[in-house]
């Protein structure tokens, strides 16, 4: 059996409160209230409903699935009605929403532990959630005062959900190819507002359908007659399934169909829905913003969906992590060496050594995407907006490589969590096949790596010739040589191995941004995936750094920072090190791009 999945409230709690600027989170407007014991309040809430309402959902989701009848109805995975309605009952939906719409307005530095309790016990009922927080974020920067009045209190409170519909068959990756279409009705649609007519189809919606709410606020892309070639001439759309009237109530049936669900590798409880708008009558919808503008909106709130993507790599690598660790301890296989007596297979050398690296990597994505959430809230409330900007930036910055290095994290960790169960791992009954199977999606959607890797090169560090990395690895520096400054040979390898790391992460910056510059594209964007990726062991490496700098100067007083110390050490040692090589395929370059395709496209 799966083992349950317990919180690890002290691991979060230390980054929330102890590596995070949490006062600097805590003094910004509307946080008067956030005290570290608020923290630690709501985060043992959410441990407990995590532990006891959804993990069990787990693998039950797994092996029913969600599944569609004839007439495109969805019904979810037993158990998942109820949980949702307990979801929403607590009031855990509207956490982080602003006040303004009655949510709680939490920061997102204390969201993003809940985030990860949610999508650790399971993954395919927090992706629901997540979809509407994403379409409400959305509405509430760019909707119009009609449409926060009738959409967004029922989903901030969780009774009706959100989705977001970007992608169709020939447009994936590349948005620019959207060909939904929608035109201008001549009278206002039920709502009051003026009425579009939407009509085209989109694949893999998450929770496009589902039986969990009586509404579903569905946010799509679509073009209208006018609208130029490409990028420029997406407008969004919001598409009620049932039409919500002027005065709120719930009107009749929207034209539109769940044409089928995905049968898919992982996250099996997740329905991915094909969907059909305006086939039959015509699907009303309502343009949000102006016209033309529609990627932009969504280009505000990519920031927030890829920090939960990331997050979601972080969760399940944890819960993987646990499974793999309760495994291993349990199960004994031959003598091990320098032993005696009989010994569990965690201490098999390298049992010990994929347990090491799970943990100690863990430990490192976990602080780095709570760092980008914090980044997120102070560019977002800081009163001092030369502050703010420069919060936005680092972000900014942060986003793409929590995004592709947490996530591509994931796939390894996971992988490492079947090896140590050897043949346990490899069927079903453990369930840790099922956390590499849910794990895998999350290098795919909300941009690929190789999107995220692009958006890190082509804008992120192109657009300031690296002047925000520069200034990252000024602050990376900066705590290397305190490390080396104290007098703890651990912390002082620590330091060396990060001053090392800032200089091989700095050279391949520069060899990138100069092949950009001599319009060497295609070698620079060969190295793109490598960089985004070394940027991310670098990172973990400076936030480990960090963490072992918190815990010398309170060694003495428990064992829990005597571990950080230990796994900061192993981290720079045995995961950080040896990736600095990802430095030689960052500037490979046109000739790896040349061999690749002399052997591949024959
Ligand atoms: C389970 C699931 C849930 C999803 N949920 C949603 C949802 O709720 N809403 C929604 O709108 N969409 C959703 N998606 C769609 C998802 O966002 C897309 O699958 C993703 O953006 C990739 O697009 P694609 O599948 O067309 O792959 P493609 O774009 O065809 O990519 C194929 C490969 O080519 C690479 N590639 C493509 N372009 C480039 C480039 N410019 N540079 C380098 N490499 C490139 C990619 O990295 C990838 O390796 C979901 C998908 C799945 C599977």
């Amino acid at each position: 059996m799966p083992a349950d999945y317990q919180a690890p409230l002290n691991e979060m709690q230390f980054v929330v409160t102890e590596l995070c600027d949490f006062n600097q989170v805590a003094a910004l407007p509307g946080q008067q209230d956030l005290e570290p014991s608020l923290a630690e309040a709501v985060l043992s809430e959410a441990a407990r409903f995590s532990q006891e309402v959804l993990s069990p959902l787990n693998v039950v989701g797994d092996q029913a699935g969600a599944k569609v009848n004839a007439q495109g109805e969805v019904a979810c995975a037993p158990g998942f009605k109820q949980a949702y309605g307990q979801f929403v009952e607590a009031g855990w939906n509207g956490l982080s929403c602003s006040t303004e719409h009655n949510g709680q307005g939490l920061p997102q530095l204390v969201a993003a532990a809940v985030n990860e309790m949610w999508n650790a016990s399971c993954m395919s009922f927090a992706l629901c959630p997540m979809l509407t927080a994403g379409a409400i974020h959305a509405l509430e920067r760019h909707g119009s005062e009609t449409q926060k009045r009738l959409y967004l209190p029922k989903m901030v409170s969780g009774e009706w959900t959100g989705t977001m519909n970007l992608t169709e068959p020939q447009a994936g990756s590349d948005l620019a190819a959207v060909a939904t279409k929608a035109w201008p009705l001549n009278e206002s649609g039920p709502s009051g507002e003026p009425g579009y007519c939407i009509h085209g189809t989109k694949i893999y919606i998450t929770y496009g359908n589902h039986d969990l709410t009586e509404n579903i606020i569905h946010l799509v892309l679509a073009r209208l007659p006018d609208a130029p070639e490409g990028v420029k001439g997406i407008s969004l759309f919001v598409v009620p399934k049932h039409h919500v009237l002027a005065n709120g109530d719930l009107g009749e049936a929207n034209d539109l169909k769940t044409v089928s669900l995905e049968h898919k590798l992982g996250i099996h409880a997740s329905p991915t829905a094909v969907m059909s708008y305006g086939e039959a009558s015509g699907a009303v919808g309502y343009l949000v913003g102006e016209p033309h503008r529609g990627l932009e909106y969504m280009f505000t709130m990519m920031n927030d969906a890829r920090l939960q993507v990331g997050i979601q790599g972080l969760a399940i690598s944890e819960r993987a992590y646990q499974q793999a660790l309760a495994y291993a301890q349990e199960r004994v296989q031959g003598r091990v060496l320098g032993q005696t007596d009989a010994k569990p297979i965690a201490y098999h050398p390298d049992v010990c050594r994929l347990l090491g690296q799970m943990k100690s990597r863990i430990d490192a994505m976990r602080a780095l995407s709570y760092e980008a959430a914090a980044m997120l809230d102070m560019a977002a409330h800081c009163p001092d907006s030369n502050q703010a900007s420069a919060f936005q930036s680092r972000g900014d910055f942060l986003i793409p490589v929590v995004k592709a290095w947490c996530t591509e994290s994931s796939t390894d960790i996971t992988s490492m969590a079947v090896q140590v169960h050897g043949g346990m791992g490899y069927v079903e009954d453990t369930g840790a096949a099922q956390h590499f199977r849910d794990a895998r999606i999350t290098t795919i959607y909300e941009g690929t790596t190789a999107i995220q890797a692009n958006d890190f090169l082509g804008r992120k560090l192109a657009r300031d010739q690296g002047a925000e990395a520069k200034k990252v690895l000024s602050e990376l520096q900066d705590t290397a040589r305190q490390l080396s400054g104290r007098g703890h040979e651990g912390c002082q390898a620590i330091g060396a191995i990060l001053l090392k790391a800032s200089a091989v992460l700095e050279e391949s910056i520069d060899a990138s941004l100069e092949a950009l510059q001599k319009k060497q594209s295609v070698a620079a964007f060969m190295g793109s995936v490598p960089l985004v990726m070394l940027s991310g062991y670098v990172l973990g490496g400076w936030m480990m750094g960090r963490a072992a700098l918190v815990a010398y100067e309170k060694k003495d007083r428990a064992p829990f920072y005597e571990r950080k110390l230990q796994a900061a050490l192993f981290y720079s040692q045995q995961v950080l090190l040896p990736q600095l090589g990802l430095a030689h395929a960052v500037k490979a370059g046109q000739q790896a791009y040349d061999q690749a395709c002399a052997f591949t496209q024959v």
